[in-house]
Formats: C-alpha cells, structure tokens, sequence
C-alpha cells in the first residue's frame, strides 16, 4: 500500500518519538546473515531459562485459555504481597514493567509537568515520558573515572528537581551501565523529594543484586508514600516471553496506576506461571550463583583480552572497546552472537553483554578474540 504521512495528525508527544530498540531476535539474525547455531546475549534474559514450575503451571493452565484471565491477578497479587510483606492493594499489575512504567507517565505526567531522569538510564523512561508530552529533564552521570562510572549522580537528580518535576526514575542496579546505589543513600535521596515528586526505583535486576548494599526498596513504602518501585518476571525469574512486572506503591498511588491499567493486561499463563515462580526459591538461587560464576568467567575473559568493563550489581557487562563498537557487534552478528550496541544510548564505543551459560560466555570470548586483532 501507498505509505501516507500522517505525522501532522499525530499528538506533539508521538511526533518526537522513536520506537525501543530491542535486541536482535535469533531467527531475524539467521535469516539476515545467513547463519545458525547463534546465540543471544542481548535482553539480559536468563540462561537457565524458564523455573520448571513455571512452565508446569503453564501446561495446567492451557485448557483454560478460553477464558478471559482473572482481570485483578487476585492469586497473583495474594503471592506478591505475602513476598513482599505488604497488601494486596499496594500491587499494579503489568505487561512486563514496562507497562507499569506507562501506567505511571500516564497518571502523572501530561506537557507542562516534568520527569528527571539519569543520562544513560533505561531507555522506556524517555519513551513513557514523551509519549505523554511531558518534559525529561537528563541529568548528567557521574565520570568514567569514578568508583561508579557512568552511574546515576543522587545529587545531580536532586538538583534538577524543579516546580514543574512530578516524578524521577532511578533504576537500581542501573540498564544500561549495570552500576548500582547504595541502598542508605538512595533512600535518604528518595525521603527528601518534595512531596509532589514521585520517586520510581526500577528494581528489575533486584534478584541478581547484593540486597545488604542497594537495599530492598519495597521496604520502604511504609515511610515514604511517594515511593514506587517496580519489579519484573522478565530477568532473574525467567519469564521474559511472558510480559509480567508489577508496581508496588501506596495504595493511593496503586488506585490511580489500576485506573489506567487496561483490564487483562497480564494473561492467564502469564499469571500462572508468575505465581508458580515465585514459589520456586531454589530456581532463584541457582540463578544468582549461575550469574555469578559466569560474571566472572566473563570478566576475566575481556580483561585478558584488553578490554575495560564496568562494575555491574546485573546480569550483564557494559564493556569500554574504547573506539567505535559498530564494526566489533557487525563481526559478532556474523559469528552468530547477538549482544547489544547501545550507540542509541550515547555509548557508541560500548557493548552491553548478557551473561549467558558457561558455553555461551566462552563463544563470546572465543568470537572476540577472533575479531578483535582483525580490527
Ligand atoms: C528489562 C528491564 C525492565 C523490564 O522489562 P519488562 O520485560 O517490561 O518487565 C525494566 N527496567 C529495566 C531497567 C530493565 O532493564
């Protein structure tokens, strides 16, 4: 069909939008190059897979499927608040957090009011606050030189707090960069916000993290009514196919988020699996020692191979090439890994790399050391 350009019709915040940039698919990488056997170490998806128990509760939920799933997740909440030591009216329910993270901008954001955020930070922040018209206000992260290069500067996002700002977003540990907070200071940091600014703390990567040094967030909902902190099925847990993440908040805030949450947002599997997950402590724990193991496989590997990495509290390394990463991820692409350039996010000399299986981790390094001479 002839291709018509609606763009003057579109809302101001659409108009200056770009879609997310989301890792390369498999199957598209071996249709375009042509080759098999790739992996993908690029959406920090877990390399055990799936908790068995997950996917059993999915196959005893498939005769189901008919029927609308439960539209306010009532199991599923019951399981998060009991997780999470709170009530279930403090629960959002979303399609991945992502959905949550929309939920928020669309509630409390509209043009003329202002979101402050991390340069370098998670690239849906951006996304949600323009999609709404509302202002981002980017605060530059700290040096490269520094303890926590690249990392969110608490300060800095104190300072560009303005009349106007209604939220800030604050991931911890921090996607792209890996970098985290310390839990004390970001707590002080989200006490002292006015009261009209709400504080997101992204805690996607929360299970692979140390909790004794960034802190658990949601423990702190009780003292700090404008807090919000999201939490998702799609890293640690395994369940990125699914689309399932949650907020937690003051009810108030809860009750607003699930005024704009679309009814059956999360699906019946995905409900079931998420509860039977959660249950699956071990699965957990394997994961994080997996992680770790393979964090420093990894690390050592691009340390041998010159290459300078940024501390990470994640499933993945950002690493430094120290020159334009393009021509590095088009060889990787061609030896069929698939890692993430993140040029889009104002890095263009790095690579972020999931930690993937001990035999993905030892391709890559294998595929770089092969590369990088060449170059
Ligand atoms: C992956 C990620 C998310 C969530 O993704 P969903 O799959 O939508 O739950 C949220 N925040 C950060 C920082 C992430 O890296």
């Amino acid at each position: 069909m002839r291709r018509r350009d609606f763009t003057d019709l579109a809302v101001p915040g659409v108009r200056g939008l770009r879609p997310y940039t989301p890792g390369k698919p498999i199957a598209e990488l071996e249709r375009e190059y042509g080759v098999s056997d790739s992996i993908k170490l690029a959406s920090n998806e877990n390399p055990l897979g799936a908790s068995p128990r997950a996917l059993e509760a999915i196959r005893g939920e498939l005769d189901e499927v008919w029927l609308y799933p439960d539209a306010n997740g009532f199991e599923l909440k019951r399981a998060l608040a009991e997780r999470h030591g709170l009530s279930p009216d403090c629960i959002t329910l979303g399609n991945g957090s992502n959905d949550v993270l929309v939920f928020l901008a669309q509630a409390f954001l509209q043009p003329g009011l202002e979101a402050v955020f991390s340069q370098y930070c998670f690239a849906v922040y951006p996304i949600a606050c323009r999609m709404v018209g509302a202002s981002e206000r980017v605060v530059p992260a700290l040096p490269s030189a520094g303890p926590m290069p690249l990392g969110h500067d608490l300060r800095a996002l104190y300072q560009a707090i303005g009349p106007e700002t209604r939220m800030v977003f604050v991931a911890n540990p921090n996607n792209p960069t890996g970098t985290w907070l310390d839990g004390r200071r970001l707590k002080d940091f989200a006490a002292s916000l006015p009261p009209q600014v709400i504080c997101v703390i992204d805690e996607a990567y929360a299970e692979y993290a140390d909790s004794d040094v960034l802190g658990d967030a949601s423990t702190w909902l009780e003292e700090l009514p404008n807090l919000v902190v999201t939490r998702t099925f799609s890293k640690a847990y395994g369940l990125a196919g699914l689309r399932v993440g949650y907020a937690l908040s003051n009810p108030g805030v809860a009750d607003l988020l699930n005024r704009v949450r679309p009814p059956f947002n999360v699906n019946s599997l995905a409900l079931a699996a998420a509860r039977a997950a959660l249950e699956d402590v071990e699965f957990i724990e394997r994961s994080r020692a997996a992680n770790a193991g393979g964090m420093e496989q990894l690390r050592e590997g691009l340390a041998a191979l010159g290459l300078e990495v940024l501390p990470s509290a994640a499933n993945f390394l950002l690493v430094d090439f120290g020159r334009d990463a393009a021509p590095v991820n088009e060889a990787l692409m061609r030896a069929g890994v698939i890692v993430r350039p993140v040029a889009n996010y104002g890095l263009p000399n790095h690579l972020r790399i999931t930690i993937g299986s001990a035999r993905q981790n030892e391709r890559l390094l294998s595929a770089l050391a092969e590369i990088l001479p060449a170059q």
